[in-house]
């Protein structure tokens, strides 16, 4: 029993360092941002990447746990979780349908935020696997008040898989890590495809 525990504790510290990498190989993400979260399922605890380190050199080592409040259980000295933890646990205290969490900053969907408007979303894909992608109003990184807007908008959309933040990235969940990192994937994909279309007249 135990051991199965620590198994499953040690296939989502390693599946946050894989999809941490294959966020910043595939550009959703630039030097040093985003930040990826699991919640432990039947627990009020959740495993979260540390601050400042490129999610390129994320390994399962240096993943940190806290409470669902956001304080530190555990975490290798010198690391601390990531500046967006309250936004990360208020939306797992919000949402129980959601498992996991990736925040990151792909270009075309930041770029489309500036224009106050939810993601425009003009495929099929988008349509179906998205719906909407709602808008929050813009505050700066790791502050109290960005962790306000995006509780605040989550509690108007508790049905959306995903959130664009003005001028900073967007916010991807899902029942598991693979899904929110698909999530974030097509969101993009969609937000590139508005911006070509736009492009097109
Ligand atoms: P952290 O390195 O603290 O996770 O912050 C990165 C980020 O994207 C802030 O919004
Ligand atoms: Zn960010």
């Amino acid at each position: 029993m135990v051991k199965k525990k620590r198994d499953k504790l040690s296939k989502y510290k390693n599946d946050l360092a894989r999809f941490s990498r294959l966020s910043y190989e595939r550009g959703l993400v630039a030097a040093r941002g985003g930040n990826l979260s699991i919640r432990i399922p039947e627990t009020e605890r959740v495993l979260i990447t540390p601050s400042g380190i490129s999610l390129r050199d994320i390994t399962p080592e240096i993943i940190i746990e806290v409470d669902i409040e956001g304080n530190l259980l555990k975490g290798k000295k010198d690391l601390k979780p990531s500046k967006e933890t309250p936004f990360h646990t208020s939306i797992y205290r919000l949402r129980g349908d959601v498992m996991a969490i990736a925040h990151l900053h792909p270009p075309f969907a930041t770029a489309l935020s500036l224009k106050d408007k939810p993601l425009p979303i003009l495929t099929a894909p988008g349509m179906v696997n998205l719906a909407k992608v709602p808008l929050v109003q813009f505050a700066f990184m790791g502050t109290k008040e960005l962790c306000d807007y995006v509780t605040e908008t989550v509690k108007e959309s508790m049905e959306a898989k995903a959130y664009l933040l003005k001028g900073h990235g967007i916010i991807a969940v899902g029942p598991d890590l693979e899904s929110a990192y698909y999530i974030a994937d097509l969101v993009e994909d969609c937000a590139k495809v508005a911006f070509l279309h736009s492009v097109n007249g």
